[in-house]
């Protein structure tokens, strides 16, 4: 896709150091880490999100969570990670090329998930 940035970086149109790069799978630093380790997996295939995924990318999505298991261990923090992906702007989805993001090197431990549940239960 012409104007999606992370497509840009798969072709390496934008400058990028890899933590991973195979024939299917790329991997990077965070922009804008929200976590001490923030590695961003993405498909060289553009698929938009995780609604567009068709039957035939599955095993992709399997090996695309082994590699960041993998990573997670090259960056040791194997034993205290989160696989994150978002799915549509409502979600919080701002890059529309299918990535996850892997995070983790918390200090003690990781901040808790609570995002959004205050606003739930206030409603
Ligand atoms: P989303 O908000 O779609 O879940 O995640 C998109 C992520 O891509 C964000 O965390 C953002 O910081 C990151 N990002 C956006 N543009 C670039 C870029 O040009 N280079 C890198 N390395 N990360 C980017
Ligand atoms: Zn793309």
């Amino acid at each position: 896709m012409d104007d999606c940035i992370f497509c840009k970086i798969v072709n390496e149109e934008i400058p990028t150091k890899f933590e991973w790069n195979d024939n299917e799978v790329v991997a990077f630093d965070d922009i804008n880490p929200i976590a001490p380790v923030h590695i961003v997996i993405i498909p060289k295939r553009h698929i938009e999100s995780l609604k567009e995924v068709k039957k035939e990318d599955v095993e992709l999505l399997g090996k695309i969570q082994k590699i960041a298991s993998e990573l997670a261990g090259k960056k040791g923090i194997k034993d205290a990670f989160r696989v994150l992906t978002a799915s549509g702007k409502g979600a919080g989805q701002t890059v529309f090329h299918l990535h996850y993001h892997l995070i983790g090197g918390w200090k003690d431990k990781a901040p808790e998930m609570e995002a959004g549940k205050d606003e739930q239960e206030s409603e």
